[in-house]
């Protein structure tokens, strides 16, 4: 699972109140503790001889998830054991917690609640950040497209045939649009922020077209 879905669940469980025994036992112990406790000997170098797997030499690097270089094995503090004692996650982390008397029961430590709420303010900030310039790539390529096909409908055939005003929106916006579009994907996440910012008054203009044409 990669980091972004990890918090998307993570979020999940929050919003839907079930901060269950799985998120309890992550937030307390990382894989090198538990791997340590269950008898497996971590190096200084934090590598250690894989147990999923007949291993000679230290395969495995594990701090707070564990990876192995050999087999490939990889997961958190819950994984490693649902792994070494061929049990379910929940079993696992039910195991964990026993073991190292973590409570699951009682209610979240205020610290726990703080972190939780930092976690969640950043996550719909960055959520929303992504929204937002979904649609508004969405809106300029949109565009884009209407100014292309603009431009070989109403293309002037003679010197002396009136232009059309849909010809003439096309070459007027068509190198600015091609030039937020190339701005806009070779930028991060906070540099796209800005492009925005910048080009925001001619994207509302972008989106009225679109509606008034493709309706
Ligand atoms: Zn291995």
């Amino acid at each position: 699972m990669s980091e972004a879905d990890d918090l998307a669940l993570f979020m999940n469980n929050y919003m839907n109140n079930k901060i269950n025994i799985f998120n309890r036992v992550k937030e307390t112990v990382n894989a090198d503790q538990v791997a340590s406790y269950y008898g497996l000997h971590i190096n200084h170098n934090h590598m250690a001889v894989c147990p999923f797997h007949s291993d000679k030499t230290p395969s495995m690097k594990i701090d707070a998830r564990y990876y192995c270089f050999a087999c490939g094995a990889t997961g958190d503090a819950i994984d490693y054991v649902s792994g070494l004692f061929s049990i379910g996650k929940k079993e696992a982390a039910i195991k964990i917690a026993s073991d190292f008397q973590i409570p699951v029961n009682e209610p979240l430590s205020e610290e726990t609640i703080k972190s939780i709420n930092k976690k969640k303010s950043a996550y719909l900030i960055k959520k929303n950040k992504e929204n937002t310039q979904k649609h508004f790539y969405l809106i300029v390529t949109e565009y884009y497209h209407l100014l292309r096909k603009w431009e070989s409908l109403y293309s002037p055939t003679s010197p002396d045939e009136d232009i059309n005003s849909l010809y003439v929106e096309a070459e007027q916006n068509i190198p600015l649009i091609e030039y937020i579009m190339d701005c806009f994907l070779e930028a991060d996440i906070n540099e796209r922020d800005q492009i925005i910012k910048i080009y925001k008054g001619e994207v509302n203009k972008y989106e009225q077209r679109i509606k008034k044409y493709t309706s």
